[in-house]
């Protein structure tokens, strides 16, 4: 039997396009990308592969746990049904446990690169012009997302 490549958990079972960059020098953590790696680079916004990122099985486990979570609350969400309400308030509350998870996982992917949390956003309650953590203003001078809270490195 060959063993298992712990990167497959975070491969996408799908072709995508995956990030080119020559070197990648920031990273965003994407709440409900819909696919099973929600690691992007911050320059190009596709998926960067975790074998470029070195990271441990431990860290993948972590990366994939949370993910499928992520993923499985948007699916929640989108589905407009029953669960919509909970889904959302889940997503929007910063003292939730896909956020704060998410936070860790960040800081985590942080010791190898800086990276962001990308905050969950529903585009029908409009654009946040302030940080729904720390409520200072977004600095919205960013290439992907409507703005980044520098305090609490995330995006929006
Ligand atoms: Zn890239
Ligand atoms: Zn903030």
């Amino acid at each position: 039997m060959s063993p298992v490549d712990p990167y497959d958990r975070l491969r996408p079972s799908t072709d995508i396009e995956e990030c080119e960059c020559e070197v990648v020098t920031h990273l965003l953590l994407i709440i409900g990308w819909m696919s099973e790696n929600p690691i992007s680079c911050g320059e190009c916004r596709r998926e960067v592969d975790p074998e470029r990122l070195r990271l441990t099985t431990k860290e993948v486990d972590l990366v994939a746990g949370w993910n499928v979570v992520s993923n499985s609350l948007y699916w929640l969400w989108l589905d407009s049904g029953e669960y919509e309400e909970y889904a959302k308030a889940r997503l929007s509350d910063p003292t939730s446990q896909i956020n704060t998870d998410g936070m860790k996982v960040a800081e985590m992917l942080s010791a190898r690169l800086p990276t962001r949390l990308w905050y969950y956003s529903d585009t029908d309650d409009g654009t946040l012009i302030e940080c729904p953590v720390c409520a200072r203003p977004l600095d919205t001078n960013v290439k992907w997302g409507t703005g980044d809270c520098p305090v609490c490195k995330i995006r929006m």
